[in-house]
């Protein structure tokens, strides 16, 4: 057992680090917050250094942590750019990589994966958008999405919508995944504004009113899309582990720098309240790092553990905002006025998005269940 990450992939989080710290200054990290914008030029300037790799999965892995650790806004808007694009790489055929996942990964265009409607973000098989077939073997879609990652900037989604309808017990069931192009006739995007955290991210609700999907825009199977999404799932829940753990990283930072700066001024940093919440902080970061890495590796070797997986998710998010939020608390009036707050803002959001703490919960004690009464 080798807990030291390779060579390469240290070089890449050493160089990914630099990036951050050169790119993401605090006042570009502070005006992008503010004004709610999509930083294109930090992800253009982010793709040409070569972060958005998708064929070294522990490079995009580390990159990601060292970005939120100097800012998750624009740490994230520089990866995401890919968003989804798993699916089409598991599911999609030959022709749809071409057309879609291809101009993604040269960094050309970019994609959102569109989940959640109104009425339904964790219970996944409630969603209401409909795609019905029509008599030349396309597709009408109708509906809404909320809350879409990408929303106003995105080329293309991998959208998720009901085309049969299933058993009240098989609702899982007549789920069917597409891709829509936001320049067809009927899709329509306008971005929320507002939100807690996150706010360099582009997040915009999805209206659809007899959108014209043709059939060779049907990823994998018809009916057996609820499986994609789950496996999608268990992939991204690794890299918001990876957000949340460069948020609690970035936060205790801080801290340390915090104290350094006070430092022949006072001698906070000797109490022993101080040691113990230093002591506290750092084991969690620890044990989420080594939580996420181990899920991590379970996935990159193609045998992912969605218990391990969970359960990264739901520690690290869970460490961000309780990182954060004590040395937020600790710091008081200093904590309130420096990058900390958005940090604070920001943190949340890991709890909410790729599942909530409750939804990660309710697998871990399923799954766990499951495996021991063998199924
Ligand atoms: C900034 C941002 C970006 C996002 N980007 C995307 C995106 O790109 N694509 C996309 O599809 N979605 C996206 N989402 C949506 C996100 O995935 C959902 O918000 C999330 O799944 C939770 O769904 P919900 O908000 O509808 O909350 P709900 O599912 O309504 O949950 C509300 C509360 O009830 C709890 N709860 C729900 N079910 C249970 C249960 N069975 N048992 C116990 N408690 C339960 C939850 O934990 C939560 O506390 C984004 C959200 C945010 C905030």
């Amino acid at each position: 057992m080798d807990f030291e990450l390779p060579e390469d992939v240290a070089a890449v989080r050493k160089k990914a680090r630099d990036f951050a710290l050169r790119e993401f200054t605090p006042e570009v990290a502070s005006m992008y917050d503010r004004e709610e914008t999509y930083p294109d030029d930090i992800r253009r300037k982010a793709f040409s250094e070569g972060f958005l790799d998708m064929s070294n999965p522990w490079g995009m892995l580390v990159a990601m942590e060292e970005f939120c650790r100097v800012d998750a806004g624009l740490g994230l808007s520089a990866i995401v750019p890919a968003f989804g694009s798993e699916v089409v790489m598991l599911f999609g055929n030959e022709e749809q990589k071409k057309k879609y996942l291809d101009p993604v990964l040269r960094g050309e265009k970019i994609s959102g994966f569109a989940i959640t409607d109104s009425g339904a973000g964790s219970d996944v098989a409630g969603i209401s958008a409909t795609l019905q077939k029509n008599g030349d073997g396309s597709y009408s879609l109708n509906g809404q999405k909320t809350f879409i990652t990408n929303g106003a900037i995105a080329d293309h989604f991998y959208l998720l919508a009901r085309s049969s309808p299933a058993p009240a017990d098989k609702r899982h069931r007549g789920l069917t995944m597409v891709i829509v192009e936001s320049k067809m006739p009927g899709f329509t995007a306008a971005q929320l504004k507002g939100k807690l955290g996150m706010r360099a991210t582009n997040t915009a609700e999805l209206n659809f009113s007899n959108v014209r999907i043709p059939a060779e825009n049907v990823i994998g199977e018809e009916g057996r899309a609820f499986y994609y999404v789950m496996t999608f799932f268990n992939i991204s829940r690794i890299y918001v582990a990876a957000q949340a753990l460069g948020i609690a990283q970035g936060a205790f930072d801080r801290l340390r720098a915090y104290l350094q700066s006070v430092k022949g001024r006072s001698d906070i940093s000797r109490w022993e309240s101080t040691q113990f919440l230093v002591a506290e902080v750092a084991s969690r970061i620890e044990a989420a790092r080594l939580l996420t890495y181990r899920a991590a590796s379970h996935l990159f070797k193609f045998n992912p553990d969605p218990v391990s997986t969970s359960i990264a998710k739901y520690y690290a998010a869970e460490t961000a905002t309780y990182a954060v939020t004590r040395i937020l608390e600790f710091m008081g009036a200093d904590g309130i006025t420096g990058d900390l707050e958005r940090f604070y803002r920001d943190s949340k959001i890991m709890e909410i998005w790729e599942g909530t703490s409750e939804v990660e919960k309710l697998i871990i004690a399923r799954m766990l269940e499951e495996k021991e009464e063998g199924k």
